[in-house]
């Protein structure tokens, strides 16, 4: 099978400063992430806010260069590419449809947009296409007519799905898609996604904090901590089988959901990981339920494991 998208040894560090006497500090977003993405398939990643998901997106979406590694997508080399032909292959929906419209375009020129900044439709296709697919994600000509103030918030998403694929792309990251979202839209927007994903023979990264929602839509898992990819497996063996105390953590997390309480308690205590501080040895050690002597001071290499599955843990 072809691979939709190939990321190799990606690394993407930047520079900060912290307060203190203006020094400079490394922060490295993305540490030597590699996964490969067959076409027709969704990879889904997993892991708490400010574990590198959305630079990782950025870094596939072009948006930002990183500092090593590569990026191949449908075969080419992502930054051989210009941003017409980049917007031709890959496209993304993000998590707030609110931010990512025009507040005052209509419906129907924001999903133009794209075409039109090809430069190469004429009008009638243009107005063909948009009419094409608003009726696709479920919008009706009228929706197209209005301003996207006008819409409920399930509505503003289709609108961004719709600006998302009006260039028939073949690739779509989505990063947090449905976060924003009431629960029972929620559930509409991914089956829509379902629907699209089939039918037009797209390939999704699939970026949440929500593992039900990631377990609902992935054929394949990568788990994320602190940059690096901890655990990758089939989404069955790893919801059935998870082999890295943190994915075990999370999963945990979701089985046994902490009562009213706003922010799930995952049962690692309340260090939180910080891209700038990362810990050396196993950067998971100060949260591990099992960690032993040894995780203190090495890294655990990654164990891959036949067909796709990896886990960098000592214990594993
Ligand atoms: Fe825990 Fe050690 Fe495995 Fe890291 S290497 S996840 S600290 S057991
Ligand atoms: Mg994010």
């Amino acid at each position: 099978m072809t691979a939709a998208i190939e990321v190799e040894n990606l690394r993407c560090e930047f520079r900060v400063h912290t307060g203190l006497m203006s020094a400079e500090k490394r922060v490295v977003a993305v540490d030597d992430v590699t996964f490969s993405v067959p076409a027709g398939s969704v990879l889904g990643i997993v892991g708490e806010s400010g574990c590198g998901k959305s630079t990782l997106a950025r870094l596939i979406l072009g948006l930002l260069k990183p500092t090593a590694g590569t990026v191949l997508v449908d075969g080419k080399r992502l930054f051989d590419l210009d941003r017409k032909a980049r917007a031709r292959l890959i496209q993304p929906v993000f998590q707030d449809p609110f931010a990512s419209l025009n507040p005052r375009r209509r419906i129907k020129d924001i999903v133009a947009l794209p075409l039109a900044a090809q430069g190469t439709f004429s009008r009638g296709e243009i107005e063909r296409r948009v009419g094409g697919i608003l009726e696709r994600v479920g919008l009706s000509a009228a929706m197209g007519e209005r301003m996207p103030a006008q819409l409920s918030g399930g509505q503003r998403q289709r609108a961004a799905i719709a600006r998302a694929l009006v260039l028939e792309p073949r690739i779509v990251i989505c990063d947090e898609p449905t976060s924003a979202l009431d629960v029972s839209v929620q559930a509409q927007i991914l089956n829509l996604l379902a629907d699209l994903r089939r039918d037009l023979g797209l390939t999704y990264l699939f970026i949440s904090h929500n593992l039900a929602v990631v377990e609902h839509v992935a054929s394949e898992v990568a788990v994320m901590y602190l940059g690096r990819f901890v655990e990758r497996n089939e989404t069955d063996a790893l919801f059935r089988k998870p082999r890295h105390p943190y994915t075990q953590a999370l999963l945990e997390s979701v089985l046994t959901p902490e009562p009213g309480k706003g922010v799930p308690d995952i049962g690692l205590g309340d260090i939180m990981p910080d891209p700038a501080n990362i810990p050396p040895g196993c950067r998971f050690n100060p949260r591990c339920r099992i960690a032993v002597e040894r995780c203190r001071h090495e890294a655990p290499t990654r164990m891959v494991r036949p067909p796709q599955g990896m886990v960098e843990c000592h214990l594993a």
